[in-house]
């Protein structure tokens, strides 16, 4: 328990801090579950379907016993209904089925147990609200031969239980940390991004690194390359994960696009973007084709990608942004919708970087946006 506070008292380095909100019985419930989570349950096993919420902003989970470990998700007796809504006022009027469609090992209770990301149908059998996966996995399907591959940014910041981002409570913006940091008076919830990489990498998602962001406590993970459908999956497990990993330490992660007015500090979800083509030698030419496709329909994109009040308050241009009403692209800048990052154009081939979703958009719709405007059916 003195070892769990400590590691708070290590997180906390400004004299801002108001430790009264630390959570120490949660210290103590996270080594007294230890013997418990140690007993063997076999050959039984615990899985946990994870969903969309109702308002499409985060995700959902629910665990069930199965007799033995299952090897694939396919079976139609992996189904599972679920009411859908917020608490009780939901209650009985809106049911999902669950259909499992990714398997990932439960990083929390361990092998064999499993998270198995989902998507959701009503009761008709349509996709239900905010449940974008099939549509996007049709637009993957009709491109497959392209090899789609994706890379998600997520940006996020983690909050204390006061409401206040964690480790500085006092000014907005109390110092203006780089890009890379390192320090303790620079850097806050490193143990809590270290921990999710971990459990991601134990889980299977396909996490390719974390970096630590321009705010304080404020931070982001990347997801991919991934092909086709398989992007969105893996990002919203990461976040189901990171939800998790963050109650293990008393914090919460907030994944909102603009949390203060602060011109610096906003949250990005930037979707990175290839096919085989562009990856190929001499690839740069259909990079900047697609790229003129984008510029077409920009305000489509931004329309899709998310909230208009938010992000009209995130892309105010400048240096670190681009426009909301306008389309721009160029190699190795970050004020741009667009950018090619500079060693796709030294290399003449690789992959672009659309800048423009936000940290909360749905990665289904983002990848979807993209092939579909980007790789339009021949005659299209
Ligand atoms: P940035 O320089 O913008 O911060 P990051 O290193 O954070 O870039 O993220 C780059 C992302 O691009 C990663 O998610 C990575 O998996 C992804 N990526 C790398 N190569 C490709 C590619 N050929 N196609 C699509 N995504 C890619
Ligand atoms: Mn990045
Ligand atoms: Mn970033
Ligand atoms: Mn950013
Ligand atoms: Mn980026």
């Amino acid at each position: 328990i003195v070892l769990s506070c400590m590691l708070y008292v290590c997180e906390t380095p400004s004299d801002s801090v108001d430790m009264s909100f630390v959570p120490e019985t949660m210290c103590l419930h996270r080594l007294a579950r230890m013997p418990y989570l140690a007993l063997p349950t076999v050959p039984h096993c615990q899985v946990t379907y994870i969903w969309i919420s109702p308002c499409g902003k985060f995700p959902k989970g629910k665990t069930r016993t199965l007799d033995s470990e299952p090897q694939s998700v396919a079976g139609k007796n992996s189904l599972y209904t679920q009411p859908q809504g917020h608490g009780f006022h939901s209650k009985g009027f809106l049911w999902i089925t669950l259909v499992p469609v990714r398997m990932f090992r439960d990083p929390f209770t361990r092998d064999p147990n499993k998270l198995v990301m989902c998507d959701a149908l009503d009761l008709q059998g349509t996709p239900a609200q905010f449940h974008r996966r099939s549509e996007c996995a049709k637009a993957m399907e009709e491109v497959k031969d392209q090899k789609p591959w994706f890379g998600f940014e997520q940006e996020f910041t983690l909050m204390a239980l006061d409401q206040h981002p964690f480790g500085w409570r006092d000014d907005p913006y109390p110092t203006t940390p780089g890009v890379g940091e390192v320090g303790l008076e620079k850097i806050w919830g490193r143990d809590v991004s270290l921990s999710h990489y971990q459990a991601c990498l134990y889980a299977g998602v396909k996490i390719s690194g974390i970096t630590n962001e321009g705010g304080p406590a404020q931070w982001e993970f990347q997801i991919g390359p991934c092909e086709g459908i398989e992007l969105g999956d893996h990002a919203w497990t990461a976040r189901y994960i990171l939800f998790r990993v963050c109650e293990d330490f008393g914090v919460i992660p907030s994944f909102h696009p603009k949390l203060f007015d602060h011109p610096l500090w906003s949250s990005d979800g930037h979707m990175n973007f290839s096919t085989e083509a562009m990856r190929s030698p001499g690839g740069l030419t259909r990079i900047h084709a697609a790229i003129e496709r984008l510029a077409q329909r920009h305000m489509e994109h931004v329309a899709l990608y998310g909230d208009e009040h938010n992000n009209r308050k995130r892309m105010i241009g400048g240096s670190l942004s681009s426009a909301f009403d306008t389309f721009s692209w160029r190699t190795a800048s970050r004020s741009v919708s667009v950018r090619i990052p500079g060693h796709v154009h030294s290399e003449g081939r690789g992959y672009l970087e659309d800048r423009r979703p936000p940290s909360d958009c749905d990665p289904y719709v983002v990848c979807q946006a993209l092939v579909e405007t980007c790789l339009p059916p021949p005659g299209g």
